[in-house]
C-alpha cells in the first residue's frame, strides 16, 4: 500500500535532488490539511513539463501535467472555473522563466489566486544541461558559448514589478522553512509565488553557495519598496547574501472576485437588453 498522499509510482529522480524537498514538504502539508478537516479532494496540483513535473506521479492528489510553460494558465482556468478549488501549480525555471514566462507575469497581475512553486534548479535538468534564464553568467552550459551565457534575470524583481501579492524564496536544503512558504502562499488569498533555489544534484549542484550565503529574511514584507529591494540583495549571478523568507505580502481584489462582477454586470446588461425588445 502506498503511503498516505504518495503514490505507488517508481520515483526516477536522481538521488540527492531538490525535487525530493518539494514533494516532501507538499506531503506534509496536505496531511496536515487533512488533519484539520480540510477537503483534500478539493486540492489540485498542475505542472508543466521538466524533471519537477513527475511530481504529480507521485502525490496521490488531483493532479495534470500540462504543456511546456502553459502549467500557469491552465492552473488558472481551473480557478476561474471552479473558485472553491485550491490549486497549485508547480513549475520548472525554464517552464516558467523561459516558455512561459508571459503567463507567469499575467497571472500575477491578474492576481488570480493559485499558488505557483517555482523549482528553480538554474538548469534544464530532464534535458541534461542547456542553461536557463537564472543560470549565471559563468555557466557553461550545452546551447551557449564556452566564454558564458548571458545574465541572469531576478524573477522575484520581475514578478514584484508585475503585481504579484505574495512573493517567498525558499530552499531544499532548509525544508522546515520551505514547508512554511509554501504553506503560507496556499493560505495567502490572490497569487502567490514561492520561488525555490532548488539542487539539481546531476547537472547544477549550487549546495556550497546555497548553505553559505542563504539566510533567513525578517524584514518587512508588506511594503513593496522594502520587498524590492530584499529581492535585489542578491543578483543571482555573484557570491552575497541571499534572504530567504516571505518577500512580499499584500492584499487586493483576485481575479476572480472581479470576474464576478463583470458577470454580475453582464446579467444587468443582458436583463436591460431584454427588456428593451420587450422579451
Ligand atoms: S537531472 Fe537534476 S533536477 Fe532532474 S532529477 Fe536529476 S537531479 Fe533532479
Amino acid at each position: 500500500m502506498p503511503a498516505d498522499f504518495l503514490t505507488d509510482a517508481e520515483n526516477t529522480w536522481c538521488p540527492g535532488c531538490g525535487n525530493f524537498s518539494i514533494l516532501y514538504s507538499l506531503k506534509r502539508i496536505i496531511e496536515n490539511y487533512k488533519k484539520e478537516g480540510g477537503d483534500t479532494k478539493k486540492i489540485v496540483l498542475v505542472t508543466g513539463i521538466g524533471c519537477h513535473a513527475k511530481i504529480a506521479d507521485y502525490l496521490d492528489i488531483n493532479s495534470v501535467y500540462s504543456l511546456h510553460g502553459r502549467a500557469v494558465p491552465f492552473a488558472s482556468g481551473i480557478k476561474i472555473a471552479d473558485p472553491g478549488l485550491k490549486v497549485i501549480c508547480c513549475v520548472g525555471d525554464g517552464d516558467s522563466y523561459a516558455e512561459g514566462l508571459e503567463h507567469i507575469l499575467f497571472a500575477a497581475k491578474r492576481n488570480t489566486d493559485i499558488t505557483v512553486i517555482v523549482h528553480d534548479n538554474r538548469v534544464y535538468g530532464l534535458t541534461i544541461g542547456q542553461y536557463t534564464p537564472t543560470s549565471p553568467s559563468d555557466y557553461h552550459g550545452k546551447t551557449n558559448p564556452p566564454d558564458g551565457c548571458d545574465l541572469p534575470f531576478n524573477p522575484l524583481k520581475l514578478m514584484l514589478c508585475s503585481g504579484a501579492s505574495f512573493i517567498a524564496r525558499g530552499y531544499t536544503g532548509k525544508m522546515k522553512q520551505l514547508e512554511s512558504l509554501i504553506k503560507a502562499g496556499m493560505d495567502h488569498k490572490g497569487f502567490s509565488m514561492v520561488e525555490v533555489l532548488q539542487i539539481c544534484a546531476s547537472f547544477y549542484n549550487k549546495r556550497d553557495l546555497y548553505d553559505k550565503y542563504t539566510y533567513e529574511y525578517k524584514g518587512d514584507a508588506k511594503t513593496a519598496a522594502k520587498a524590492l529591494e530584499a529581492a535585489g540583495e542578491w543578483d543571482y549571478n555573484s557570491e552575497s547574501p541571499i534572504p530567504l523568507g516571505i518577500i512580499y505580502d499584500s492584499e487586493r481584489k483576485t481575479f476572480e472576485e472581479r470576474f464576478k462582477d463583470i458577470k454580475k454586470d453582464n446579467d444587468k446588461q443582458k436583463t436591460a437588453v431584454l427588456k428593451y425588445l420587450g422579451r
